[in-house]
């Protein structure tokens, strides 16, 4: 069940630490969410592991540090190139253990390399400033210089650029890094640090550990509770993020946490409705619903609402569900069976609750028992689960509104403050609802936001920190002050 690649040796499936290919301590095993067919084992790491992945990250930060950033940014171009001049192999080996469409993963090893070659370029932009001093015998500068060994846990949805997001700015400001990828997706992580390999990055800046869903919860504990890592970036549930960010407490660690989203997309009467539907279908369906800023409740105005429903009908309809690996696949399968009973539940509370399927609401079980039909429900009432809870499938709830007073106040009704979208045409609309909405992120008459250059980040419950931009390196840098006398 392994996908062929041109270039089997990109199939790694043991960690790297400190520049070597190393033995694990159990077995991982990758399935495939389009069969439930195994597609490889996996030498899974423990406690064991992450303790030698944190001493050869220690071990190379001096050196690392001390490079220029120019010299860093070097690597981290050619990491870049090998991403690009592999892609067909990385986004084979995403879609066999993710299961989004081949043109998905193609964009996804794009997006990946971007981070990496916005980096490479952003290291270089580390200023610092000189303070005129109110004392005119003294003088003050600020430096920015790197925390020190940073973590990274990543999650399952977008298996390699959560890494790269993270890793190319960590690296840049001149940090080491170890990763602990999803346990759904190690081949992902583990090709990303060959071709790191073969880019040349020294022994010790990055460690990737593939572990088991246990071994997981050891490495974050470990890494957490050490006073050696400054920094932990997170991508992952709200629930997971708050639990690590106690670990993290004793220690006072920097931290990134890029947690759940639940967005809402406001469709207003004087919208342009075509390019609120095509907005809806791309931030919807991409991933299978599965991304954090998938628009997860749509608040569409009276009178806009109908037509706005039936040409989304018409369009999610059209969808074409199927395994990753087939060429005309708009929409694959969910990542596991925890993932459908989430999905289904869903939709049958909110039927059951009075809702109206227009399209979809069941799972495609001749397709493989991981298949959810593209799926439109109107009629839908703030009572409801897929109101409140963060669906992560293909289902888009629709609710009608009149007023823009009542939209912003049901889009802010939530604990979730991610990404949140709204298409209108009135200028003056347009810059009252996206001061209002409280969310990190808003699209504007557009459903595709995040980008290399772009801060990416939530408020609330959705976490802090923010990745992407000139402002995601920060995160990685501290600030020193330097007091002179004269
Ligand atoms: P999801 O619901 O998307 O799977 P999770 O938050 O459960 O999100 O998982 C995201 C990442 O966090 C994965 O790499 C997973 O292995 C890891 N993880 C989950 N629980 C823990 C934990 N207690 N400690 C450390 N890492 C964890």
């Amino acid at each position: 069940a392994l996908p062929t690649l041109n270039d089997a040796s990109l199939l790694r499936t043991s960690s790297l630490i400190d520049g070597e290919w190393g033995v694990g301590s159990t077995n991982l095993l990758v399935h495939n969410p389009a069969n439930g067919a195994r597609v490889a084992e996996v030498a899974g790491c423990g406690a064991e592991q992450a303790q030698a992945a944190l001493v050869a990250a220690e071990r190379a930060l001096p050196a690392w540090r001390a490079r220029s950033a120019r010299d860093r940014g070097v690597l981290l171009s050619r990491w870049a190139q090998q991403l690009r001049q592999n892609a067909a192999d990385l986004a084979a080996l995403m879609t066999a253990e993710q299961g989004k469409p081949l043109a998905e993963a193609r964009g996804e090893v794009a997006y990946a390399a971007s981070f990496l070659e916005w980096y490479a370029e952003e290291g270089k932009r580390v200023y610092g400033e000189t303070i005129p001093a109110s004392d005119a015998s003294k003088r003050y500068w600020v430096w920015k210089q790197p925390v020190g060994v940073c973590a990274a846990i990543t999650p399952w949805n977008f298996p390699l650029a959560m890494i790269t997001r993270k890793v190319a700015p960590a690296l840049a400001a001149g940090c080491t890094v170890m990763v602990k990828p999803a346990e759904q997706t190690p081949l992902t992580a583990l090709a990303c640090a060959e071709l790191a390999q073969r880019a040349g990055l020294p022994a010790g800046v990055l460690g990737v550990l593939p572990a088991t869903a246990e071994d997981s919860i050891a490495i974050g504990q470990l890494w957490c509770e050490s006073p050696v890592v400054r920094h932990l970036s997170f991508t992952g549930s709200t629930e997971v993020g708050r639990l690590l960010a106690a670990q993290c407490a004793p220690t006072l660690k920097r931290l990134s946490l890029e947690l759940g989203g639940h967005a809402p997309f406001i469709v207003f009467d004087d919208a342009d409705v075509d390019a609120a539907v095509e907005g809806a279908i791309q931030s919807k369906y991409r991933n299978a619903g599965q991304t954090c800023i998938c628009a997860n409740r749509f608040y569409v105005q009276a009178g806009v609402h109908d037509a706005f429903v039936d040409k989304l009908a018409e369009r999610v309809g059209a969808l074409v569900v199927g395994a990753g690996d087939q060429p005309e696949t708009q929409v694959g399968p969910l990542i596991d069976a925890a993932a459908m009973a989430k999905v289904r539940s869903h939709v049958d509370d909110a039927v059951a609750q009075g809702a109206q399927l227009r399209v979809g609401g069941q799972p495609r079980d001749d397709l493989g028992s991981g298949f959810f039909s593209p799926t439109l429900l109107t009629g839908v009432t703030p009572r409801m689960r897929v109101a409140v809870e963060e669906t992560f499938g293909p289902v888009a709830p629709v609710f009608k509104f009149e007023t823009e007073e009542q939209a912003i106040a049901w889009a802010n009704a939530s604990d979730y403050g991610l990404a949140s979208y709204f298409y209108s045409r009135d200028i003056s609309r347009c810059l009252r609802v996206a001061e209002a909405l409280e969310y990190g992120m808003v699209g504007l008459n557009t459903g595709l936001i995040a980008s290399a250059e772009a801060p990416f980040g939530g408020v609330k419950q959705s976490g802090y920190g923010r990745e992407g931009g000139h402002q995601g390196i920060e995160e990685y840098l501290d600030l020193k002050m330097v007091c002179v006398g004269l």
